[in-house]
């Protein structure tokens, strides 16, 4: 049964090869056109070149061709209008004028009965409505509504009009030529200026399937007149110098965080193998060792933690408990923390304005320890700090002001980055790692606050937060 169907469709197949020919190259072109813009486009403008080709063709031959028939028609109409408007239908006239013009004239009577015809073929044809068109051995006869009425008369004349024909027909091979020339050099055009118009995108595509995490500072080429493509290479490559600067940035990250996590490992790995040599007999040796790994394990322990609080805010889990507190009982409470573990500097405060934030009080006392941590850090023994607390529009303000080592300019444009020492910071050994301003800005941005700093090298710093009420 399948057997069959299939014999069935090969036959077919067979008999009708050239429709199936081109029923398969249709298809091929169709499929080719969905899948390429290219294409689609090409054939957009093809359809519409085509299309007016057409229809200017039409209109020529059609107007050309009318009046050329119109012409030879009026001609016949007026000439014969003359003989009949004679006294007397003059017939030996009529038929002069028949043999000379190959025109026939047919003459019915008031009932459109057959009186009288010039050719002898047309002795008996009966009236008809007219335009009529009737083709003789002799030529091609075209009988416009245009009937002469004398004497109760109708008078029909059919024109020959077998050469206005063949000079239309003429016109339209001729027209057909051209005009198929034209069209044959237009589409190759087309598709030419249509490859043209995609050959930037195949350049960038191949520019694209070259980066990779190895080459991620290809870029796309941005040259040549300035269109849509040029745009949206504009915006690639923007979009590619974010995605390089994050993924440089991360991978300093990682190579900065290691290195911090080296130091401390390497201290201690040194201490534990004084111990084994010397620790056991020697008090002095073990408790200068147990000291070093406890001071290390701890610095090991908070680098870690604002390690894993940055990983967390990277990758959008951090959570903010937020709730209304008085930031005036939080930032007293704090400073006297700050007395009780610091007594080298002069630590005072101005905070007597009631000030309530809805915020996260954990993470607020965590970024004010920050700021005073810094202050204390780089400030000489004996300095003064002052912490106050105001509003400034619509916001609280945090001011915590130290009278330190201070910041050059070009300093301040970095305290905030991952990692980021001054080199005064690093000989000093401090004991940062570069951390507490990117979390500190972490958290006052996530609360839609801002942070301003003042500083001048050898008079102190100021670091004004803003928090919204
Ligand atoms: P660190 O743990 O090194 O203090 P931070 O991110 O808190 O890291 O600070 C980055 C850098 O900004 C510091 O190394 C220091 O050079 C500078 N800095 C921050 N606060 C102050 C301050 N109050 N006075 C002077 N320099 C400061």
């Amino acid at each position: 049964m399948r057997n069959r169907k299939k014999l069935i469709t090969n036959i077919f197949k067979i008999i009708f090869f050239p429709l199936y020919l081109l029923l398969v190259v249709y298809k091929f072109i169709i499929k080719k056109i969905k899948s390429s813009i290219r294409l689609k486009l090409s054939w957009i403008y093809i359809r519409k070149l085509l299309g007016a080709m057409i229809l200017t063709c039409l209109t020529v031959i059609i107007v050309y061709g009318s009046i050329k028939i119109y012409k030879v028609v009026s001609l016949d109409h007026k000439s014969i209008s003359n003989i009949l408007l004679e006294p007397g239908i003059n017939y030996s006239r009529l038929q002069k004028y028949s043999k000379e013009h190959n025109s026939h004239i047919i003459i019915y009577d008031r009932d459109k009965n057959f009186l009288y015809g010039t050719k002898n073929e047309f002795s008996t044809k009966k009236y008809k409505n007219l335009p009529d068109i009737v083709k003789t051995e002799h030529g091609l006869l075209f009988a416009l509504n245009r009937s002469v009425s004398v004497k109760d008369m109708y008078i029909v004349i059919y024109t020959d009009i077998k050469n206005q024909v063949s000079e239309i027909m003429l016109l339209s091979k001729i027209t057909f030529y051209v005009f198929s020339t034209i069209i044959f050099f237009s589409i190759i055009s087309i598709l030419i200026s249509v490859k043209g118009i995609f050959l930037p995108l195949k350049e960038m595509t191949e520019t694209v399937k070259g980066i990779s995490k190895n080459n991620l500072n290809l870029r796309l080429n941005v040259g040549g007149s300035k269109n849509e493509l040029k745009e949206l290479a504009i915006t690639f490559n923007d979009m590619m110098n974010r995605i390089e600067e994050d993924y440089n940035k991360q991978k300093q990250f990682v190579s900065d965080a290691s290195h911090e996590l080296r130091t401390p490992i390497a201290v201690i790995h040194g201490y534990v193998d004084m111990l084994n040599r010397w620790g056991k007999n020697e008090r002095e040796v073990l408790e200068e060792s147990i000291n070093a790994i406890k001071n290390e394990s701890e610095n090991m322990n908070d680098l870690v933690e604002k390690l894993l609080f940055l990983a967390r805010n990277d990758k959008g889990t951090l959570l903010l408990q937020k709730d209304e507190f008085s930031l005036t009982e939080m930032l007293i409470e704090t400073v006297k923390e700050t007395q009780i573990i610091d007594s080298s500097h002069r630590i005072e405060y101005d905070i007597k304005k009631e000030i309530s934030v809805l915020a996260d009080r954990k993470r607020i006392k965590q970024a004010v320890r920050i700021f005073m941590d810094n202050a204390l850090k780089y400030t000489p023994r004996k300095g003064k700090i002052t912490v106050t607390l105001g509003s400034e529009n619509r916001h609280a303000s945090i001011n915590i002001r130290d009278t330190g080592i201070g910041m050059k300019k070009d300093e301040l444009q970095h305290i905030f980055d991952r990692f980021y020492r001054s080199d005064k910071s690093r000989t000093k050994e401090k004991g940062g790692h570069g951390l507490g301003l990117a979390i500190g800005k972490i958290i006052v941005l996530g609360h839609n606050g801002k942070i301003k700093v003042r500083s001048k090298p050898g008079e102190g710093s100021e670091f004004i937060i803003l928090l919204p009420r």
